[in-house]
This record gives C-alpha cells, sequence and structure tokens, in this order.
C-alpha cells in the first residue's frame, strides 16, 4: 500500500486496507453525507469501524455549528456512536488555534454564523457582539479598540459593513487574520452552488494586501489537533477519506497520510488522473492513494 496512483480498489483490496489501518479520518460533506441526507451505507460503515475498535474521527471544513449540534446532527443522520472528541471541526480547531497557539488577548471580530462565534464562547474567547443599527455605515459606526484578531467562516449574513470593519481591524499589524476554511464553494442539489469561506477571506485578502492564516483542511492544524488529543497516532496507520482533492487529499498529503477519494462528492476520477498526469510536481499532491464510488463499498468487508 502506499503507492499513489489513484487506483480503484475493490473487495479484497478494501479489507486488507482496513485491517492495515487503525485510525480514520472522514470528512463529512460529500462522504458521509449531502446537507441532510445520508450517503447510503455510509452510517454502516462508520458505525462498524467504531464498533470493530478502530478510531475514527470527523474533519470538516464547515464552521457554521457548534460540535455539540454535530453530535445532533450524526445521531440524526444514523452515526449512532459519535461522541463529541471525535468531532474536528474548523470552527473548534480555530477555538484551539485562539485559545492555545496565539493566546488571544482582546477581542475577535467574526465574520461567519452564530455556531462559530458559539464555539469560540465555548473555549473562553470573547468575541466582539454584532449587533449594528440598521443605519451604520463604515462612516459612523464605532471600531472596538482591543480587537486583536479578524476570523473569516460561512457567513450567509455577510454585509457590505462586516467585510469594511474587518478591513479596518487588519490595518493593525498586531491584529491577527484567521479563516477557518478557504473552500471556494460548496454544492447544492440542482446544480447550484453557495460560495465558501474562501471568496470571502480572498475579498479581505485583497482589501488588507494581507494573507490569511489558515486553520481548517488542507492545513495542517487539524491533525495537530487531533494528534495533541489523542496518543500515539502515527501517521503510516492513518486513512483520511474525502471527496475534494484540493482540500482532503492535500491535507492528507499534508499531514503524510494515506489518502482516499470517495466519488460521492466534489471530485471526479478524472479530476485525480489530470492531477496524477501533470508535469508539475505540486499537482501530485492532490492525488489519492485509493479511489472508491462510496465508502458504502466498505461495507463487504465486516461481513464474515
Ligand atoms: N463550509 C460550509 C458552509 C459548507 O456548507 C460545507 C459543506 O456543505 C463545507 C464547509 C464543507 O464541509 P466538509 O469539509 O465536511 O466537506
Ligand atoms: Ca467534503
Amino acid at each position: 500500500f502506499g503507492l499513489k496512483g489513484c487506483q480503484k480498489i475493490r473487495g479484497p483490496q478494501i479489507r486488507s486496507l482496513l485491517e492495515a489501518k487503525d485510525f480514520f479520518l472522514f470528512d463529512c460533506d460529500g462522504v458521509l453525507w449531502h446537507g441532510e441526507n445520508a450517503v447510503t451505507g455510509a452510517a454502516k460503515v462508520v458505525n462498524a469501524l467504531i464498533r470493530h475498535g478502530k478510531n475514527v474521527v470527523f474533519v470538516t471544513n464547515n464552521s457554521t455549528r457548534p460540535r455539540e449540534k454535530y453530535v445532533h446532527k450524526f445521531c440524526r443522520l444514523g452515526f449512532t456512536d459519535v461522541a463529541l472528541e471525535q468531532i474536528f471541526s474548523s470552527s473548534y480547531c480555530s477555538a484551539l488555534y485562539l485559545r492555545d497557539v496565539v493566546k488571544v488577548r482582546g477581542q475577535v471580530f467574526v465574520i461567519g454564523c452564530d455556531g462559530l462565534r458559539a464555539e469560540l464562547l465555548e473555549a473562553g474567547i470573547p468575541c466582539l457582539e454584532e449587533a449594528d443599527d440598521p443605519d451604520a455605515t463604515i462612516y459612523n459606526c464605532p471600531l472596538a479598540p482591543d480587537v486583536k484578531a479578524v476570523l473569516v467562516g460561512h457567513d450567509d449574513k455577510l454585509t457590505f459593513l462586516k467585510l469594511a470593519k474587518a478591513s479596518c481591524y487588519l490595518r493593525d499589524p498586531d491584529c491577527l487574520f484567521l479563516a477557518t476554511d478557504t473552500d471556494p464553494w460548496h454544492p447544492l442539489s440542482g446544480g447550484r452552488i453557495l460560495p465558501g469561506s474562501g471568496s470571502l477571506t480572498a475579498a479581505l485578502e485583497v482589501a488588507s494586501g494581507r494573507k490569511a492564516t489558515v486553520i481548517g483542511k488542507p492545513s495542517r492544524f487539524m491533525f495537530e489537533c487531533i494528534s495533541s488529543q489523542f496518543s500515539g497516532v502515527d501517521p503510516a496507520q492513518c486513512l483520511m477519506v474525502g471527496d475534494r482533492l484540493e482540500t482532503d487529499m492535500l491535507f492528507g498529503s499534508n499531514c503524510g497520510l494515506d489518502t482516499m477519494l470517495t466519488l460521492t462528492g466534489v471530485s471526479q476520477i478524472e479530476d485525480a488522473q489530470e492531477y496524477s498526469n501533470s508535469d508539475l510536481t505540486t499537482n501530485h499532491s492532490f492525488v489519492p492513494n485509493y479511489v472508491v464510488d462510496t465508502i458504502a463499498d466498505f461495507l463487504p468487508a465486516f461481513e464474515e
């Protein structure tokens, strides 16, 4: 195992891969579910891995919910044995970064959903209260003097005023600039898409002339969070399973993990082959070690 080359694997090869690995990292949307619909068979697979004593964690760039809400979502969709400690979301890891890595002193200006602020508050990180009166503009609104970080995540209530305020805070070189993730867009049903937080981060990078520090995949930080909370995590024993080459496969590659692409989400096998055939060696970090149609293909491995 371990050679790159997007091989589609089946039956006995899946069985021996599952036997060889003891730590499984699953991306969520596109692998386990699409929005509120579970991928057929995914819950059975995850439940079986956990029952067989494998370590299983979830790595999601979706910053819109605190971890408790994920526990409920897992349960609702039939993933019955998932505990809070197994969930590594970009909002939770952003809170850990602010609290434990940079030990931020002062307030954080958050562009994001209420769930992101809830996760920060849970970790004891003060967020600026976002209650602008309707007549506020960038000409007359107050700016807080003690903002020490701007954190950008998915925000479905984004306003021009929020972008403008964030740009002002980022003028201070001592104010950190963080992004929960840099996902460009997310698929919706019916061919529609949602712009991802990467598009908001890009706007602020242009306005500030700065580069954001990325917390979520493909940055290594989520894996550092996992390693610090589970003892003895050996990258060689891990399998990263995801649906997007530019986030999940690159994340695995950045962390020294074997990677598996599932074809239930964003990336297609042709995209992987294109990266694989590219002369640019940096493109090879997007190439999965293994490809399956769906993680439901794991199911026969648990049958005697
Ligand atoms: N962020 C948002 C707002 C999303 O809606 C999604 C997927 O639907 C994601 C991130 C990506 O999540 P994941 O990393 O689990 O694929
Ligand atoms: Ca995904």
